[in-house]
């Protein structure tokens, strides 16, 4: 009786809404194979690989301490989404509006390093170096890649998208190193070329002309002719010769590029 009574004081001091939410899940084809894909009313909660639906069932328990069902049908327009997320046809503030994720039980700091992972656009990479200052917490790199690697929501939350400062491919949970490569190839990232750059010490991207420069993904950067092109190291190389970081890709943490007057170049 004790027990009853205690359970039942327990069921009416929760929220309503944690005893009618459940997590369902339907699989979808992705670069990496068929991946689980689960949420509630609150948003997408998790993707995962795994051999079956059992096993998914399994590991999401583990994970999360609450069980998963499969869904007789997802959501049309969650389905068709997910989707167009996948397929790269939705920008990041589309993304933002039409996928809703379900980020309880992380930390701040966590939900912070993964939601502004989800800012890095299709097709281009960020270091965890550029989330650290982004979210405000410029020293703490090493926190932002254990939160990265605590990503629930892999794909979705692009975390094959944030490589190391040098440019290195660098880890990656979802199945590896390789994993992390394919995932980039497929959207038109060729992780040779990110080596290739890393090997040769070149971090940014300069326009000869505007002077403005850039991580070599941004869609900015894509847009520089070859001739007008310039390799530089470092922020400190960019500004010393001259060039204002871009306002898409944020290389550096200077922000307010107008009020940051650059250094004259001494003409030859
Ligand atoms: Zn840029």
């Amino acid at each position: 009786m004790l027990l009853a009574g205690r359970a039942t004081r327990e069921r009416v001091a929760l929220p309503a809404s944690l005893h009618t939410m459940s997590d369902y899940y339907w699989t979808i084809e992705t670069a990496l194979g068929p991946s689980f894909i689960a949420y509630n009313e609150r948003g997408i909660s998790a993707i995962m690989r795994a051999e079956s639906g059992a096993e998914f069932e399994q590991a999401f328990q583990a994970h999360f301490r609450r069980p998963v069902q499969p869904a007789a049908e997802p959501p049309a327009d969650l389905a068709a989404a997910v989707a167009a997320y996948l397929a790269g046809k939705l920008s990041v503030e589309q993304a933002r509006a039409s996928l809703p994720f379900d980020l309880r039980g992380m930390s701040d700091f966590d939900r912070a390093v993964l939601l502004k992972t989800a800012e890095i656009p299709y097709g281009e990479v960020r270091s965890y170096t550029w989330i650290a200052r982004e979210i405000g917490h410029p020293l703490a790199v090493r926190a932002v890649g254990s939160a990265v690697g605590r990503n629930p929501i892999p794909l979705l939350i692009p975390c094959h998208r944030v490589v190391r400062r040098d440019g290195r491919i660098g880890e990656y949970g979802l199945g590896g190193t390789e994993a992390k490569r394919a995932l980039l190839a497929a959207e038109g990232v060729s992780p040779d070329w990110l080596e290739r750059l890393a090997r040769a010490g070149i971090r940014y991207v300069g326009d000869a002309t505007t002077r403005i420069y850039c991580f070599p993904t941004c869609r900015d950067a894509k847009r520089i002719s070859d001739g007008e092109s310039v390799g530089l190291g470092s922020d400190d190389e960019a500004v010393a010769l001259g060039f204002r970081p871009c306002t898409t890709c944020r290389p550096s943490g200077i922000l307010s590029v107008e009020s940051a007057a650059p250094p004259s170049v001494p003409r030859a």
